[in-house]
Order: C-alpha cells, then sequence, then structure tokens
C-alpha cells in the first residue's frame, strides 16, 4: 500500500469507529461548536487548522465573482472568505438545523441565503446553468461515502454552473488527483484540459482524525 493509501485507511478506520446512523438522524442532530471545532454525533465535522485552506477554496470559488453556491456551511469559515469577495450573490445548503440556526445569526454585507436540507434534495431549488463558483465541503453521512461524497456531487456541480464558471471542494487528496478521482470528473463532463490544482501546505494537529498529512490539494475545476 502507498503512503496516500494507507493515510486514507487510517482516516477511514476512525470514521468507522465513531459509527453512522441513519442520514436523516443528521439533520435534528445536536452541532457541538467549540473553539476550534465542530462536532455532530461523534464525528470531527470541522476544525479550524483548516483555515488557510479554506481562504484558499473561498479564492477559488469567487474568482469569476457572481453567484456562489456553497454546500455544507459548518463553521461557517469560507463562508466568511466568500462574503469577503467581490460576489454578488451568496447561496448556501445545509442538511444540519442548528448550524442552518447559527448561520442565520451572522451578519453578512452580501446578499446570504440558506436552503435547509440534504443537497440531493435542496439542489432542485438552483436553476441550471446559474451559478459562477461552487465550493462543496460536506461530510460522508455513510460507510459507502467515505472519501467519496464529492464524487456523487460533481454532475450536479456540471449543470448548475455557467459555462466558465468553477467548482471546487474539500479534495480529499493530498497532492494529486486518484486515477478514480479523475475519471468521475472526466464522467461528470469536466474537460481534462480545465481541472487544475493548487498544493496547500496545512499543519493539522497530531491528534487529528481526519486529515494525516501536510499538505491537501485544492481542485480548481472550471466548466
Ligand atoms: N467549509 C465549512 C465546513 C463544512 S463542514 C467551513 O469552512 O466551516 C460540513 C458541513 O456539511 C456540516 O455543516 C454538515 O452538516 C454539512 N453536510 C453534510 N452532509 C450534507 C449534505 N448531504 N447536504 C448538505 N449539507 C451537508
Amino acid at each position: 500500500m502507498n503512503h496516500q493509501k494507507k493515510l486514507l485507511n487510517i482516516t477511514r478506520q476512525n470514521r468507522i469507529k465513531i459509527g453512522f446512523q441513519n442520514p436523516q438522524n443528521w439533520k435534528e442532530a445536536p452541532a457541538l461548536f467549540e473553539e476550534h471545532s465542530l462536532k455532530i454525533l461523534n464525528h470531527p465535522v470541522m476544525e479550524d487548522w483548516e483555515t488557510d485552506y479554506m481562504k484558499e477554496l473561498a479564492e477559488i470559488a469567487t474568482s469569476k465573482g457572481g453567484t456562489i453556491l456553497e454546500v455544507g456551511y459548518g463553521m461557517g469559515i469560507s463562508a466568511g472568505f466568500i462574503q469577503k469577495s467581490n460576489i454578488q450573490n451568496h447561496i448556501v445548503i445545509e442538511a444540519n438545523h442548528e448550524v442552518v440556526e447559527k448561520a442565520n445569526k451572522e451578519k453578512y454585507s452580501h446578499p446570504f441565503q440558506i436552503i435547509e436540507g440534504f443537497w440531493q434534495e435542496a439542489v432542485t431549488n438552483i436553476s441550471n446553468e446559474s451559478i459562477d463558483g461552487i465550493l462543496f465541503d460536506t461530510y460522508p453521512l455513510s460507510e459507502l461515502e467515505i472519501h467519496k461524497n464529492h464524487f456523487e456531487f460533481f454532475k450536479t456541480a456540471f449543470e448548475k454552473l455557467k459555462k466558465g464558471g468553477i467548482l471546487t471542494y474539500y479534495s480529499d487528496e493530498i497532492s494529486d488527483f486518484s486515477e478514480e478521482h479523475l475519471q468521475e470528473l472526466l464522467d461528470a463532463g469536466f474537460k481534462k484540459e480545465n481541472i487544475k490544482k493548487k498544493i496547500i501546505p496545512v499543519n493539522p494537529p497530531e491528534n487529528c482524525q481526519y486529515w494525516k498529512s501536510k499538505t491537501i490539494l485544492a481542485p480548481i475545476i472550471t466548466k
């Protein structure tokens, strides 16, 4: 097993140990916000060592301005960076009710709309070819989705983006797209020459359950 696969196996086992409930339970589950992290149903959903990475993802997603779709609000770190950029509109889809309540208390300078629900259901509210930039960062809600929760979104991203629009997301990759990952992007309709990346240095604490590397890939995918 190569190094990357070994690391992914550790984080996979960590998540299996925590355990998965019926995904429907996620919506009403308490969101445990602490100073540096957010936990839902015991899962480490977000930690603030990701801040620099979130800033990069927000810069990529907003590089064309316009209407930005963000999937997964979490601690609102990426949302804060999106709001500081030169955009016209910010739409968020978020599944957890308490996270939605927290988001609605924020005062943002650009128009901000949050749609509550799983993206798989809520995305019907978004017209095709209406979005300039997407930042996707959810969390696997079942064992099957571990390290793959972004893959099932790619086709939807392709539909919702305007031509020339940009998709970025929490990649779960250290420094390059895996073959499977690349194939999923191609199958969704993105062209190879429009699939680019930036490698971002990160410094997760030793005891972080879901990231064990010193870099993480930021995808730059143009439709
Ligand atoms: N980028 C955020 C972190 C997102 S954490 C930040 O900077 O803080 C992941 C979020 O995705 C959580 O709030 C979780 O409730 C939400 N989520 C998980 N699965 C989802 C789904 N299928 N649809 C919408 N939101 C989802």
